[in-house]
């Protein structure tokens, strides 16, 4: 079928991922951690996951490229830090210090459109993944500007709370979970159908940096919601529409130069779109990501159960145009 090897390897790829990144959260120490040039904070686990899903994907689809989110450089620079990625990352798959820099570097130099490409998000929501809260592993498969793959590892969270899954999808082809704890067979999950506000609730980052919770909360209203948002870091937003948690996502921009990360968006829009749901932007524009390492043309983001998508997008233009 098509697709399968593509999933088979981007499936162990992230359990692998997954593994080292459960692994370095329970016992996470200060010199495990490294502030970038952006302030944001990277961790051993940041690059060893990278390193892993950039060498599988590297390994098994020699001509793809990849558009990952680190680079070897800060780590370069702190050999002690690099010898612990190292024996990390030696736990899932065999690689000598200068395979793991290659390896993080295979998805550092990519920004131009490319026919396919691999996008990875060895860590999303390090603050989550920081305070020992939410965070996933995302990879996502590119083709012609749309995402035709996506698995998210999601240590901490699963369908009902038993134990943490991988959440992953192919294009036609529905939304799966699969235990990361137990040998239960894979299952089907999809969005909710609720129809009716009232009976809805929503989900938005912790980070009040990330998106604008007044404007949320006014979204909200304006579409008869009653429930409190579900503050969640990471990706884990979109597993929790597809598997009928929350039956919409919010991502309104703090500042309209803002453009959100393809790596970000990839892996979980593909999911709650097989789930039943719907993705686009604030203006109800699909998300394009054919245009380098950001979505270049697209402003918010809205994921919804597909039955709500309207609404919101009513609501929504109403609070940006009252506001500006
Ligand atoms: P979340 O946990 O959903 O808030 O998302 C985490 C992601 O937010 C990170 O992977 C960053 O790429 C992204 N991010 C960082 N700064 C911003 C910002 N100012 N606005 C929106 N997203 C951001
Ligand atoms: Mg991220």
């Amino acid at each position: 079928m098509a697709y399968d090897k593509e999933l088979a390897v981007a499936l162990d790829a992230v359990e692998k991922a997954s593994m080292i990144c459960r692994q370095v959260q329970k016992t996470i120490a200060d010199t495990d951690t490294i502030e970038k040039t952006d302030r944001s904070p990277v961790t051993i686990a940041d690059f060893g996951s990278q390193a892993i899903i950039d060498f599988m994907i590297r390994q098994a689809f020699v001509h793809d490229a990849i558009i990952g989110e680190e680079d070897s450089a800060v780590l370069r620079s702190d050999s002690a830090m690099g010898k612990r990625v190292v024996d990390l990352v030696n736990t899932q798959v065999h690689l000598d210090m200068q395979g793991v820099y290659e390896a993080i570097d295979y998805g550092a130099h990519n920004t131009g459109p490319k026919t396919r490409f691999w996008t990875v998000d060895p860590i999303d929501g390090t603050k989550g993944f920081l305070r020992k809260d939410q965070y996933a592993v995302a990879l996502g498969l590119v083709e012609e500007g749309r995402v035709v793959l996506g698995v998210l590892g999601c240590p901490n969270f699963s369908f009902d709370d038993r134990g943490g899954g991988l959440f992953y999808a192919v294009k036609g082809k529905g939304a799966y979970m699969r235990y990361l704890d137990t040998k239960d067979k894979d299952r089907a999950i999809c969005a909710d159908k609720i129809e009716d506000a009232s009976m809805a609730r929503f989900c938005e980052s912790v980070e009040k940096g990330h998106s604008s919770h007044k404007k949320h909360f006014q979204i909200s209203q304006a579409m008869g919601i009653i429930e409190p948002s579900l503050r969640i870091d990471s990706q884990v937003k979109y597993a929790a529409v597809a598997s009928g948690r929350a039956s919409v996502y919010l991502r309104l921009p703090r500042s309209s130069a803002y453009r959100e990360k393809i790596w970000d968006h990839a892996a979980g829009s593909i999911v709650v779109e097989e789930a039943g749901g719907r993705v686009s932007d604030f203006s109800g524009k699909d998300l394009d990501f054919s245009q380098g390492r950001v979505l270049q043309t697209n402003q918010g983001i809205l994921a919804t159960n597909g039955h709500l998508h309207a609404d919101a997008l009513r609501a929504i233009a109403g609070v940006v145009r009252m506001q500006g």
